[in-house]
Formats: C-alpha cells, structure tokens, sequence
C-alpha cells in the first residue's frame, strides 16, 4: 500500500487529455459566445503583435487553451481578454520563470496539504492507544479537497493553461521518447489542469461510489448456515466470508485441508450464486437462515451461531437479490457517465480510464493480456497444477496458489528471529542503514535515506506514506505487537521501506519536482517487491535458492492468468454500458454473467474442461471500484519485468535504484524502456515460465 491511499492529492495530478491547438479552437468556435470568441480574436492579434510571429504559436494554442476552460464566473470577455494579455510570456527566461514559480508553488502547496492530512490522520493511523470518534472525523477532514477548483478561481491554473502544452496520450507516446526533461515537466504542468469537474457533478461520483462501497462493505456470507446438497454443515460457526475476498482466500486456504474440496465446490457455488444473483437476498450477511445452493432452498436455521449483525432480516422468504450487484454498479457507471462533457476528447469511459490514469491504450492492455492468456504455456502449467494437486482441474483452481516457494524456517521460528531483533518500530528505525547497506546502497546513501523515514507503530497492517515536498520526510508504517515485531509485521515493513527508498528519490532528489513519483501504482509496488524478495536474507537466512525462483515464476504466471480473466471481464462489461446507457440491472447482470462465460470459454475452458463457468465475474471491486482491476494483472507484468531487471544487474543495486526512481511520472512505456531498456512486456514473465515449466521433465514430456 502507498500514499495513492491517502486522497485527493494524487488524483489532482492525474494525466490529462491533450489539445492541440488547432482542433482546441475549432472545438471552441462551436460551443463558445460570441463575445468570448471576438474577445480571444481580439487577444491573438494584440498578443502577436507584442510577442511576434515567433510566439504566434504558443500564443494561439495558450489562448485556445485558456478559453476552453473559461467559465461565465471567471469574469466576462474583457476579463478573459486583459487576463491573457497580461499573463502571457515569452519563450526564454520570462516563461523559465513561471515555469520555476509554478513548480516551486505546486510542491509547496501539495506537500504541506500532504503533511497536513497525514498529522490529522494520526489517531487514525498509528498505534496511540484507543481509537476516538474524534480520530475519524479528523481523518475524514480533507484540506486539499478543494485544492483544484480554487487553483482556477485564483487563474493559477489559467497561467498554466495559458503558457504550457496540453498534450494527448497519443502524442505522448508518439514523440515523449525525445522529449526533455523540462517538457516533460511542462507537459506533467499543464495536463494536471486538463479537466474542470464541477462540484455537483464529483459529488454525484462520491455519492455513487459510496453506495457501491456500503454494498460491498456488507456482504458477508455466513458459512455455517452454507449447506451442502446433502444437508451437511461442512464449515464451522461463527466463520463469515466477505465477498469476494474471504471466499476467495478460503478457498486458497482450503488446499492444505485434507477435506478441503467439498468445501472448496461449496465456495465456489456460492460465487456462482453472487454472480448470478440467484443468491436469496436473506442469506446475505445473515446468520438466521441455512441456505443450499444447489437447491436453491432457504429455512430459518436451528442452530445458534454469532450474533445476527443489525442488518439481517429473520424471516425466509427465498427472494433473489433482485441485481442489487447490479443496480450499483450501474449507478456508479451513470455517475462517471455525467462527467463525460467534461472530457471532450475522451468520450468512452474505458478509454479515458486507460489513456488518464494509466497512460496505456487499451488496445495495447488487452493485446499485453491476451499475450499471456493465450501462451500455450497455459495449458502445460495447468498441466502441473493438475498433477500436484493428484486430480482434475476444478474451475475454482484459478487461485491455486501452491507453488509459492516454502522458506527453510517455519513461520513461529521467523516470528521469534524477528520478534528479537526488533522489540520496537525505533529498533527497526536504528537498523534501516544496515539494511540499505546490505540491499546494496553506499553507506553516504544508506544514511541519507534513513535520515529521511519516519519509522512509526501503524494501527492497521502498514503503509508507506512518501512526502510531497523536498523537506518533508517519508513515513514507513508497520505493526508491531507487544512482544515485538512478528515475520509478517517484518515482511511488510521490508516492503514499505522500499516503496520509502523510492518515494524519497522520486521526490527529494529528483531534477522536477512535477515528475515526482512514478508513472502509476503498479510501479511503486514492483520497486517495493524487489526489497520485499530479499527479507530473509536481510535477516541473515542467505539468498532465495534457484528452485524458488521457478516455483515464484509458476506462481506469479499462474495468478496473472486468472486476474487477466477477471480484467477483461470488467472492461468488456464497461463496454457493454456504453452501449447500452439505458440497460436496468436486469439486463446488465445478463449481459455481464454472459461475458463473464465468454472469457472463460476463450481463455480458460481448454485447460480446466469445464464450460460456462462465472467465476470470473466475482470480483467485488467490479462493483465499487470503477474499472480498477485492470491495475492488478498490469502490476503483476510490471513487477515481474522491473524485479527481472534487478536479478540480472551486474552494477550495485543501490546506484541503479535511485537511477530508475529519478525517473519520476513518465508514462509506463517511456518509463520501462528508461529503466530497463524494453518495453512494457509479457515477455520476461513468459520466458521465466517457459524455463520452470522446462524444470518441471514429467509435465514438459506430458502430451
Ligand atoms: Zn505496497
């Protein structure tokens, strides 16, 4: 987890659509006033004739630019005209000194809202005894919540509009590879203003994702009261299952369970249920009632288990959901839906998703997916799967998760190692030089870096919160129990101080501070997993054996395959309400459960001999997180290239991270091939699988 957590000052510099000039203002002469349009004819030809034909291009697309976000409350045209013939400035120094203003300005002004939410979270966030009701109102309080629509109010954004590019993706992609680092900057400068959202319009987007949320964060199953076709009990009281995390993760746990696969099936149909909405509305969240999904029966259950949460209806009426999945989903679809006037070059929600937030075009995404999904590698790791496992593939083996390489020591003999050395956060804190010097920094940058994190007591499982101004320190934030820190609290807090290590040279070291940070989360996550894989040696237990890496490869390629499933799921249901605006939650959960057996069909029916299957379709964040699972499989390819690139380095690792985090806020590919030489690929991912499938003689000489 990162600082991307924290809010609304990282959206704020989310990438944004590019103009260009021409297009700008024949876009303009159609929806513009009269007066506006004499008034910007009027500024061209005055601005021109002080500045000269060399500035004519700059002026006509800043020009363009500004009154494309012009609003009547801005002021009326003779505002519009005195503002841009004022602001306006050359090329050469007067525009190198708005440049640095503005960059100097907005790193002030991000990072101290930064370290202002971050100081009123604190009762929220770190371990400081009981939790006040006051803890959560403090940390609800946003001071940067506004931070964007007064920017425009007070024309900071109009200066940046008026002197600095807007760019598109497509030119970004096309020509960003010779760009400097100062257009780049510019480009970062000016797209951080490429859209206008009013107020009513994010209100209706918070509101709608809220209710997504509230859904979600509700939907617990009740095991017990899960019953086989025979009738049987076959998991214990009190056990309940958030959808679709809990459900997932047992059946995952389930494998080392000698009974586990009645119990795995039984999960499995209950998400087929969800999917469906065939689940009965009663059986949700309550411990009241038994329910047989196989059947379809509901009854009010005789036995006692935990208490009923206050929302649980006691009566047994056998409704369906009636696509409550579904009516929220789709009301946060039309939410995103009435913000489309205001991107007027992105008019698709699934483009403007990709091209925004994570800069790749989603052709290229689902090209990179279906690269993996239809390696014939597929069905030679479900080969193996099948075979270690000593039966039939069963569809919910998607998350069969049993390659993942087992440590000499046992978890309680790691929890007494760690518990030891670190007694306290201040313990890990005086270690941090240490264990950057054994990570492979020099001892100057070792010390630098621990000079700048903040080691703290987290309530939660931990987060690495990055500064936003060069002043400002990282925060590194884990869990450590009474008796000390356990291996997880460890494992987590290895992982954080790499997202810290980058975060610190994204930020304080680095040549712009509007290049700060990395182009999207995936990356942030990669950097911390190469600190991540190395804990154990780090606690003197020596390096990751060969053997681990295949069985890692395995892992990694194998859980890849099954998020790529769900991602297509998820966009492909996206493109199917933008086809269909007016669909009712009926329709859509028809639409989706039937793409959800077409990806299966495609990409996972071959290797598991099963048809039809729905799993797919299960993820909750489908519902609540607005086309967010797309992040997860990207992540998974990114990580896998950029902890690839570290393996094979010859140099010392240090130098070459803090190389790799200057890079800063470029888009994937640009940053890719400047951190590893090659573009974003499946490539490595693939190739280590080939290599652990080749270690594996029984299943590569399998037919
Ligand atoms: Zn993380």
């Amino acid at each position: 987890m990162t600082s991307a957590m924290l809010g609304s000052l990282g959206p704020v510099l989310m990438p944004g659509a590019l103009v260009l000039a021409a297009s700008l203002i024949m876009a303009a002469d159609s929806t513009v006033p009269r007066e506006m349009q004499e008034a910007a004819d009027r500024a061209l030809e005055s601005l021109k004739k002080t500045h000269g034909a060399g500035e004519a291009a700059r002026i006509d697309r800043g020009v363009a630019q500004v009154l494309r976000f012009w609003r009547p409350e801005d002021g009326d045209a003779a505002a519009f005209r005195a503002f841009v013939e004022v602001e306006f400035v050359p090329s050469g120094e007067p525009v190198d000194a708005v440049f640095d203003r503005m960059e100097v300005a907005l790193e002030r002004m991000d990072g101290y809202f930064l370290s202002m939410s971050r100081d009123l979270r604190r009762g929220l966030d770190l371990d400081l005894g009981p939790l006040l009701p006051l803890d959560e109102r403090l940390g609800a309080f946003e001071p940067a919540a506004h931070l964007s629509e007064d920017l425009f109010k007070n024309r900071l954004a109009f200066v940046a509009l008026l002197n600095f590019p807007l760019t598109t993706l497509e030119g970004r992609l096309a020509r960003g590879g010779t760009w400097s680092r100062r257009e780049w900057a510019e480009a970062r400068l000016a797209q951080r203003f490429s859209t206008r959202i009013p107020a009513e319009v994010n209100a209706g987007l918070t509101q709608a994702y809220a209710e997504a949320a509230r859904y979600i964060a509700d939907y617990n199953v009740f095991m017990h009261h899960v019953l086989a076709a025979d009738g049987r009990r076959l998991f214990p009281p009190g056990l309940r299952l958030l959808s679709h995390w809990n459900l997932r993760d047992e059946i995952k746990a389930r494998y080392a369970d000698p009974e586990g696969l009645a119990r795995q099936r039984l999960i499995a149909a209950v998400m087929d249920r969800i999917v469906r909405q065939e689940i009965p509305a009663v059986a949700v969240n309550n411990p009241l009632v038994d329910w047989t999904p196989e059947t379809g029966a509901v009854a009010l259950s005789a036995v006692e288990d935990a208490p009923a949460p206050a929302t649980a209806r006691s009566e047994a009426k056998p409704d369906r959901e009636a696509d409550q999945r579904y009516r929220r989903w789709l009301g946060v679809f039309q939410a995103e839906r009435a913000t489309i006037p205001y991107y007027p070059d992105e008019p698709t929600l699934v483009d403007r998703r990709f091209n925004r937030g994570r800069e790749i075009p989603v052709a290229q995404f689902t090209a990179l997916l279906e690269s993996v999904l239809s390696s014939p590698l597929g069905e030679k790791v479900g080969r193996l799967v099948a075979q270690r496992l000593g039966r039939p593939l069963e569809p919910f083996d998607i998350w069969y998760g049993g390659f993942k390489p087992r440590g000499k020591l046992g978890e309680a003999e790691l929890d007494e190692l760690t518990r030891k050395r670190y007694p306290s956060a201040a313990a890990y804190a005086a270690d941090i030089p240490r264990l950057l010097r054994d990570l492979g920094f020099s001892q100057e940058r070792a010390g630098f870096l621990a000079d700048r994190i903040v080691v703290e007591p987290a309530r939660g499982s931990g987060h690495a919160l990055g500064p936003l101004r060069r002043d400002d320190k990282a925060h590194l934030r884990t869990r450590v129990g009474p008796q000390g820190m356990d291996y997880k609290g460890y494992n987590i807090a290895v992982h954080e101080m790499g997202h810290n290590v980058e975060q610190v040279f994204s930020m304080t070291t680095i040549d712009h501070t509007l290049l700060q940070g990395v182009p999207n989360t995936a990356f942030t996550e990669a950097l911390a997993f190469v600190f991540q894989a190395r804990d154990l040696e780090l606690l003197g237990l020596g390096a990751p054996d060969p053997a681990a890496e295949d069985l890692a490869a395995l892992d990694d390629f194998w859980g890849t395959r099954e998020i790529a499933g769900v991602a297509l799921v998820d966009i492909a249901a996206w493109r199917w309400l933008e086809a269909h605006p007016e669909a009712t939650p009926a329709q859509f959960r028809e639409a989706v459960v039937g793409i959800a057996r077409d990806v299966w069909n495609r990409h996972f029916a071959p290797l598991f001999g099963v048809k039809d299957v729905t799993l797919l379709g299960i993820y909750s964040h489908m519902v609540d997180s607005g086309l967010y699972t797309p992040d997860y499989p990207l992540g998974h390819l990114i990580a896998f290239q950029v902890v690839q690139h570290f393996r094979t380095l010859k140099g010392p690792t240090g130098a070459e991270f803090e190389r790799i985090c200057q890079l800063g806020n470029l888009t994937p590919d640009a940053w890719m091939r400047q951190a590893v030489g090659a573009p974003l690929s499946a490539q490595p991912l693939l190739a280590s699988t080939a290599r652990a499938v080749e270690a594996m003689p029984s299943v590569a000489a399998a037919p």
